[in-house]
């Protein structure tokens, strides 16, 4: 029987198992992650989000990261839009 200790342990290890693909899946390292980051939230605050990925193709473009790979990447993290990618991608629950 599982008991309040086990449980908690088994979702340690999950949540674990959980970051570390999220790492794998995402093709940007820690820096490119933080500068994508603070270009987006610069970008949606003043011209707002359009439901696209507008914002993160055009940094990708501008940094030679592959936008599709990009894109690819943050949809595994749930994100559908810019504004998603700000919200949802935090480099201390990754990295
Ligand atoms: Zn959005």
């Amino acid at each position: 029987m599982a008991d309040r200790e086990d449980l908690n342990r088994i979702k340690k290890q999950q949540s674990l198992r959980r970051r570390v693909r999220s790492r794998a899946k995402l093709v940007l390292d820690r820096p490119q992650v933080e500068t994508l980051l603070s270009f987006l939230e610069l970008t949606v605050k003043q011209h707002g989000c359009d439901d696209s990925f507008k914002y993160t193709i055009e940094w990708a473009v501008q940094h030679r990261v592959d936008p599709r790979a990009l894109v690819e990447s943050l949809r595994g993290f749930d994100a559908t839009c810019d504004c998603d990618v700000v919200r949802l991608i935090v480099p201390a629950k990754i990295f």
